[in-house]
C-alpha cells in the first residue's frame, strides 16, 4: 500500500512520483540536470513536490 507517494511535475510535463522524499529528490535533481541542465537544490525539489 502506497497512501502516500509525492509527486513532482516537471514544468516539461514530465512527472516523478515516489512514495519517498529523498529518493524523489534525487531523480528531480537528475532529470533536471539531464534535460535542462539545471541544478536544483533539496529545497527546490521540497517546494516541487506535492502528496497526493
Ligand atoms: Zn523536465
Amino acid at each position: 500500500m502506497s497512501e502516500s507517494s509525492l509527486s513532482v511535475e516537471c514544468p516539461c510535463g514530465s512527472v516523478m512520483t515516489h512514495e519517498e522524499l529523498a529518493p524523489l529528490v534525487e531523480v528531480v535533481q537528475s532529470h533536471a540536470k539531464l534535460n535542462h541542465n539545471m541544478d536544483l537544490t533539496e529545497e527546490d525539489v521540497h517546494n516541487m513536490a506535492s502528496k497526493r
